[in-house]
């Protein structure tokens, strides 16, 4: 299984949005090429959902996130421009642990459920508790068993 690698500095951008946004769930991806790597954190908008209509969107943004969809389209529009691709989708759990729920993919697999809507794009997901950063890990498809399994995340 591959492993997923992110630089130092770009992890603890990612660390640091998570505990800024806690108690809510933060969310972003990072994208690059052998060269580039570059963190682009995407408001989560779930509590507007969710207050907006609370029937159709019954979590509020401490156990679920909505990327904004204008701002997640710009940086795939980026991606596309600039010939980058997009390595991680990361999301954070307030006061829970580093897994990958049935909602997380769920929502990776938007289209197929067999199949990720990216699947060479890992996921990282960040455990915050009481505010503080606790864990990372990385989540990779694996087209054989069908599902999202861990792998090593690397910090270089
Ligand atoms: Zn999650």
């Amino acid at each position: 299984m591959k492993s997923v690698s992110l630089s130092r500095d770009n992890l603890a951008a990612i660390k640091a949005q998570a505990e800024r946004e806690y108690p809510w769930e933060c969310c972003g991806f990072v994208i690059g090429d052998g060269a580039v790597e570059e963190v682009r954190p995407i408001a989560n908008i779930q509590n507007e959902k969710h207050a907006a209509d609370p029937a159709a969107h019954p979590r509020d943004a401490r156990t679920a996130y909505l990327m904004d969809p204008r701002a997640q389209l710009a940086v795939l529009r980026e991606i596309d421009r600039r010939g980058l691709a997009l390595k991680i989708v990361y999301h954070s759990h307030p006061d829970h642990d580093a897994y990958f729920s049935a909602t997380d993919r769920r929502q990776a697999c938007a289209f197929d459920p067999d199949q990720p809507d990216f699947p060479d794009t890992a996921y990282v997901v960040l455990s915050i508790r009481d505010g503080r950063f606790s864990r990372a890990a990385a989540f990779v498809w694996d087209a054989q068993r069908r599902d999202f399994v861990e792998t090593e995340l690397r910090e270089y």
